[in-house]
């Protein structure tokens, strides 16, 4: 087989703060993530993506919420290891499509900043990275501005 594809989603609940991080990229919103890790949601949803793709379980067995080593946690470094693990089984990005879904904050100015960076986290071009954002029409708990949701899906090819 020379590909896998997997998918993954994520949720977080808006909770006191000033920023959110989102792909790695700290986004200045009147709230803050209620998460064990810094509750980056695109991030995890990529991560599980990825851990699917080789059915590898998900990102709260890799990394459970129970495991103080996690409170607080950087969310690139969790992605960092998981394409470490994804590599190390001799498989590399193909591509990445990330949707974040959120009524706010505002994402499409640090949507170049998010690929950057996930691109620089995972040691792979920019263009295998695409960050998309979408409200929900103020429909649903991304709408009445409780949290935000992100899906990701990814090809991997062998390397
Ligand atoms: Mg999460």
């Amino acid at each position: 087989m020379t590909f896998r594809i997997g998918q993954g989603y994520d949720v977080h609940r808006f909770g006191p703060g000033d920023h959110v991080m989102l792909c790695g990229v700290a986004v200045p919103h009147d709230q803050g993530f209620v998460a064990h890790s810094d509750g980056d949601v695109a991030i995890h949803a990529l991560c599980d993506a990825l851990l699917g793709a080789l059915a590898l379980g998900d990102i709260g067995q890799h990394f459970p919420d129970t495991d103080a080593a996690y409170k607080g946690a950087d969310s690139t470094l969790l992605l960092r290891h998981v394409y470490g693990l994804v590599c190390q089984r001799g498989w590399q990005l193909g591509n990445a499509d990330i949707t974040i879904i959120a009524q706010a904050p505002k994402v499409l100015p640090y949507r170049q900043q998010m690929q950057q960076r996930l691109a620089g986290v995972m040691e792979v071009d920019l263009d295998r990275i695409s960050v998309k954002a979408t409200t929900t029409e103020k429909l649903g708990f991304e709408g009445r501005k409780e949290g935000v949701a992100a899906q990701a899906v990814v090809l991997l090819q062998q390397a």
